[in-house]
């Protein structure tokens, strides 16, 4: 019996991973992914997938991240009615992330049609909450090193990744062949989360590539993050740092706790403005088995790993509007990461034109964002139509990454006890792929390319 897998999405781009895998007995979906980013790149949404829902034994995902988790409500919407299978943290997320998926595209869909942008008349959601309830019904949550069948004849793992909570390394045998998917692979000696975890053996692996080019500057985010809280206490302003709910707030927290219980940086009162991170620090307070030993030992000590001396939640839209009125010296961690929305938007429009406040970006901040006008020092950005002067110091590091670097996919491929027959790069742009594929087979010596979009493989 062969064992057949097909590339649809994240081969040659980072987004949009779906991986179909077939035996003669079963179809198992590798990854949900949603297209983001470009329009020609985020229209493939609409496009009907090569696969038919209808047809599936299972899905198997790796982590709850939009591109890789999204376009499980559209497969709920399409006739998908089998399990999902992933971890307890990543079931937890999507439980938060879906929805809030769903409202936005609703949301989105609303505004075209109220506006009258759009080719499609009415414009529709991709999919709607009732979609993502669907989805989140079927649901399966499996514990990491626990061996499962998702369909007969398949025999499945998770092991730890280490990229953000919940996620996992995918472990799929079938007659006889040993498929293994890195999902997206976290860092070496990084807060909160355990080093991604060595694996043994595979036929055929699939690696991430997002920073298959990069290596992330060491120590980097230590020096930053003092300065910028040191910085906003002299000035009495603010510290505003746009970052992602899910991951890197929980990183600035704790970083934010350790300094200052290390006497590195003042204690100043610290604002959460935002209900996903909230939800979101919640969820990775209730998962200590996924913490690495120093976290480990902050909550042995009976302290909350995420919860600095000075540490105030601002849940709802009227606990972020007092924040207006709030003076400095102060820190607040809101909502988008790279600026593109939410509740940072309306803080960025008071304090950008204040020479007190500090900005800092803790982030990837893609090209045509407001996050990246900022950090390549734009002195006016549009924020709600209106042009806002840019009078604050604005400060960056790109040391929090939660994606492995070159240097540590190869640490973490070095743990194999022999080379797979051949190894695919996935999930990167055509040229972090192509690099990382170089990478390995000159370091390595492993057999190893770029995934195709709509190549079919036998594992
Ligand atoms: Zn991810």
């Amino acid at each position: 019996m062969s064992v057949a897998l097909t590339f649809y999405g994240a081969a040659g781009t980072v987004t949009g991973s779906k991986f179909l895998l077939e035996t003669g007995r079963a179809r198992i979906l590798l990854e949900c992914g949603m297209f983001q980013g470009p329009r020609e790149l985020s229209e493939r949404n609409w496009t009907p997938p090569a696969v038919d829902p209808t047809t599936l034994d299972a899905v198997l995902l790796s982590h709850a991240h939009i591109d890789h988790s999204g376009y499980l409500p559209r497969l709920a919407r399409d006739g998908f009615r089998k399990p999902i299978y992933c971890s307890s943290g990543t079931a937890d997320l999507l439980r938060i992330m879906l929805p809030d998926a769903a409202h936005l595209n609703e949301e989105e869909a609303e505004h075209r049609n109220r506006t009258g942008a759009t080719t499609h008349r009415p414009a529709l959601p991709l999919f709607t909450v009732e979609d993502a309830e669907r989805a989140l019904a079927l649901v399966a949550p499996v514990a990491f090193g626990t061996p499962f069948s998702p369909a007969p004849g398949v025999e499945a793992s998770f092991s730890l990744s280490g990229h953000i909570l919940g996620a996992a390394v995918v472990h799929v045998s079938a007659a006889g062949r040993r498929l293994v998917y890195s999902g997206d692979l976290g860092r070496y000696d990084v807060p909160i989360m355990r080093d991604p975890e060595a694996v043994a053996e595979a036929d055929t692996l699939l690696v991430e590539s997002t920073y298959g080019d990069r290596l992330h500057q060491k120590d980097d985010a230590t020096r930053v993050l003092i300065d910028a809280v040191t910085r906003a206490a002299k000035l009495r302003g603010w510290l505003l740092m746009p970052a992602f709910a899910i991951g890197r707030a929980q990183e600035l927290l704790y970083r934010l706790r350790e300094l200052e219980a290390a006497g590195r940086i003042p204690e100043l009162p610290i604002y959460l403005d935002s209900p996903m991170a909230i939800q979101a620090t919640a969820i990775y307070a209730r998962h200590p088995d996924e913490h690495d030993p120093e976290t480990a030992r902050v909550e042995a000590a009976g302290q909350r790993p995420f919860a600095p001396p000075r540490f105030h939640l601002s849940p709802t839209v009227a606990d972020s509007k007092r924040l207006n009125d709030r003076s400095g010296p102060v820190i607040v961690i809101a909502g988008s990461g790279m600026a593109t929305g939410g509740r940072v938007l309306h803080h960025l429009e008071r304090r950008l034109p204040d020479p007190g406040t500090t900005v800092l970006f803790v982030g990837y901040q893609a090209s045509g964002t407001r996050g990246r006008a900022l950090r390549d020092g734009a002195k006016m950005v549009r924020i709600f139509g209106k042009e806002i002067p840019v009078a604050a110091t604005v400060l960056s590091t790109d040391a929090l990454s939660a994606h492995a670097d070159r240097d540590e996919i190869v640490r973490w491929l070095k743990g194999f006890r022999k080379a797979p027959a051949m190894t695919y790069a996935v999930h990167g742009e055509p040229e972090a792929a192509a690099a990382l594929v170089l990478t390995v087979t000159r370091t390595l010596g492993w057999p190893a390319r770029v995934a195709r979009d709509g190549e079919r493989i036998e594992v």
